[in-house]
């Protein structure tokens, strides 16, 4: 009788205690909460509801959003359109990945917490109470979207969804809660080495040093890349990654400046044109930007030419106006480019290619920015047979990540 009872006992202690360990390892998984991303750093974990809502309402007062978030909330006529012509649903046919699905996301927020029908009607008028998994949806659904723009060529009614993308990913990003490729990347910018790459000063010089002995190598060409030129007519500035990865390109365009006479440098105390605060943050946009504008400025050029990359042309072109504490001219290399080839200072012998060249418009220089004709007019003047695809121009599709900068972890495992 006394085994019996001691036994009891103890299967009832050690119920307790397999409670308790149940209990702390639910406590663990709701300190880990499991992200989209590869990797995030330092999420907000609490009160993430009342942040949110907070610095949706704090982008509401921004004058510069708040006309285009009103028209765009209120506008959407629910038709769907969009979702024909965006690559990303089209492939997945997933409801996150519907455009006017994922603005209605931000759509009801806006409608709960800032409309006065909302307010009092709530369901009635598609206006809801964000709840943390809502958060956790908007996370993956805003990081999916590439931010092409295809769909708003298209919308009856003028809504642009990536901008609304933007907006949410600024909101969440307010709550540390953006890809870490993006943060470090602009971390390194802002406060470690100085760039997205981490490449230290005398590497780049080396490397520009490299990139000329190159040209001269497979060309015969003395080619050089200025540095530090003061009065310089342009400041060139590329991708910092491109000096690694697109070797070849920054030689071609080396060679493109010099043979078409252009007074250019580029500055060796900020080398970067990478500024991804375009994805996910104003704040970050506007830091990056200014240091670039800080180098034009030191070395007093007349005008800013971005190498080849799209977003980092956008940043400067669209962005400028709005945070910039200094002003230039700015042009894509392609624009130059193809200036000088009309112009007759560059001759390019189309000869030498002999297949069947295409190109594709890249959203952000294409259907972003509007450059559609001056990388055509390089290629016909570079190739002798020259086609165009379909689609093509402000109609083209999305050519890679764009701006979802990112693989998240369902878009890896549906590949
Ligand atoms: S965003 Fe435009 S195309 Fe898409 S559902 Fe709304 S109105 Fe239709
Ligand atoms: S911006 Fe591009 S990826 Fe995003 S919803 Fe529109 S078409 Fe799809």
């Amino acid at each position: 009788m006394q085994q019996t009872t001691e036994r009891k006992e103890k299967n009832i202690e050690n119920n307790k205690n397999n409670q308790r360990k149940e209990q702390v390892k639910n406590a663990t998984v709701v300190q880990k909460r499991q992200y989209p991303f590869f990797a995030i750093e330092n999420p907000v974990e609490e009160n993430r509801v009342s942040v949110f809502v907070k610095t949706l309402g704090a982008v509401l007062k921004d004058e510069k959003y708040k006309l285009l978030l009103d028209l765009y909330l209120n506008t959407c006529a629910s038709c769907n359109s969009c979702a024909d012509q965006c690559h990303l649903y089209q492939t997945t046919h997933e409801q996150k990945d519907l455009p006017a699905y994922r603005s209605n996301q931000l759509r009801s927020v806006y409608k709960r917490y800032y409309t006065t029908s909302g307010k009092l009607l709530g369901r009635l008028v598609g206006a809801r109470d964000l709840q943390e998994s809502d958060i956790d949806a908007m996370i993956e659904s805003f990081y999916r979207c590439t931010m092409c723009r295809r769909c708003a060529v298209e919308c009856p009614m003028g809504v642009d969804n990536a901008l609304l993308t933007r907006i949410g990913r600024c909101v969440l990003g307010e709550l540390n809660l953006a890809p870490k490729n993006f943060t470090i990347s602009t971390s390194q910018q802002l406060e470690g080495i100085g760039n997205t790459s981490a490449i230290p000063k005398g590497a780049f010089i080396d490397t520009l040093d490299f990139l000329q002995d190159e040209i001269k190598d497979m060309t015969g060409y003395n080619v050089e890349f200025p540095r530090d030129k003061a009065g310089a007519e342009y400041l060139f500035i590329a991708p910092v990654s491109d000096y690694i990865v697109e070797a070849d390109t920054l030689m071609g365009t080396a060679m493109a400046l010099q043979f078409a006479g252009a007074d250019w440098t580029i500055g060796t105390e900020y080398y970067d044109a990478i500024n991804y605060g375009l994805f996910y943050s104003d704040k970050i946009t506007s830091d990056i930007l200014n240091k670039l504008l800080a180098e034009a400025q030191r070395l007093k050029v007349k005008k800013i030419l971005i190498g080849e990359c799209g977003h980092a042309t956008k940043v400067v072109k669209l962005f400028m106006d709005l945070f910039g504490k200094h002003k230039f001219e700015v042009q894509n290399v392609m624009e130059y480019t193809a200036k000088a080839v009309e112009q007759g200072r560059l001759k390019i012998n189309p000869t030498v290619n002999k297949d069947i060249v295409t190109y594709h418009d890249p959203c952000n220089l294409g259907r972003g920015l509007g450059v559609f004709e001056a990388p055509r007019t390089i290629v016909r003047a570079a190739a002798k047979h020259f086609v165009e695809m379909f689609p093509n121009r402000e109609r083209t599709t999305a050519a890679a990540a764009g701006e979802a900068g990112l693989r998240c972890r369902t878009c890896m495992s549906s590949e």
